[in-house]
């Protein structure tokens, strides 16, 4: 298990950006996105990574990281590391660079973690021939396929999803009055899950006691 020097669990994939992978949000409630013509001139790459967290809320965790991530990268290599500022889909972008693949309950299920994690990327005009070609193919998580769905039927606000959570309003609304907390956000669809829940128990548990040590650069 890769560990960063935060002592986060962490997994990386590298994919070649393209028309075809890069995809804009064009649902977000800020209106923000990034089509792949909107690229930074001569961007090449997409760095993503998955950082372990059992927590709803550990958003924190990843923008910290990331700061601190580009920053050194800049310092070792140049300005060859940029941000999107959250304008490309998270999912899709890790499903391309082989990370995981997207699960029922919409969440992307990471191969290492399940749905114990927080996704970011980053974009590079470095070339990555060497790393990956994009995963291609069904996208959907095989094991979703001849499973019952406790993920589905445990929703305390009855969101429907398949692959894509169509009543995403409604879980933001039932997830909003507990934002600052993260022990308090819901995460019954997570957590139904026995395959997450399997790869869970594969953390030490001295990982994820520590999953808050990030201090500031
Ligand atoms: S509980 Fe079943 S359907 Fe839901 S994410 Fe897990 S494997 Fe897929
Ligand atoms: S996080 Fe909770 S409210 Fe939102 S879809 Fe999952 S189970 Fe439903």
């Amino acid at each position: 298990m890769d560990v960063n020097e935060h002592r986060i669990p962490f997994d990386l994939g590298v994919f070649r950006a393209s028309r075809d992978t890069i995809i804009p949000r064009d649902y977000h409630p800020n209106g923000r996105s990034m089509a792949y013509e909107e690229l930074p001139p001569g961007t090449q790459s997409v760095i993503v990574y998955a950082l372990f967290t059992a927590k709803a809320a550990d958003y924190y965790i990843r923008d910290e990281f990331t700061e601190i991530f580009l920053s050194r990268l800049q310092r070792e290599y140049g300005q060859h590391f940029c941000y999107d500022n959250y304008r490309i889909l998270r999912k899709e972008a890790a499903y391309h660079a082989g990370i995981g693949k997207i699960a029922r309950n919409s969440i992307l299920f990471s191969r290492h973690y399940g749905f114990n994690c927080k996704i970011d990327l980053m974009l590079s005009d470095l070339p990555c021939e060497d790393v990956a070609a994009p995963q291609e193919g069904d996208y959907r998580l095989e094991y979703c396929q001849n499973c019952i769905a406790p993920c589905v039927q445990t929703c305390p606000v009855n969101c429907r999803m398949n692959f894509d959570l169509f009543d995403w309003r409604h879980c933001s609304h039932h997830l909003g009055p507990a934002i600052q907390n993260p022990d308090l956000m819901c995460r019954a669809c997570l957590t139904a899950c026995p395959h997450s829940e399997a790869l869970l128990k594969q953390v030490p548990q001295h990982l994820i006691l520590n999953r808050f040590a990030v201090p500031r650069p």
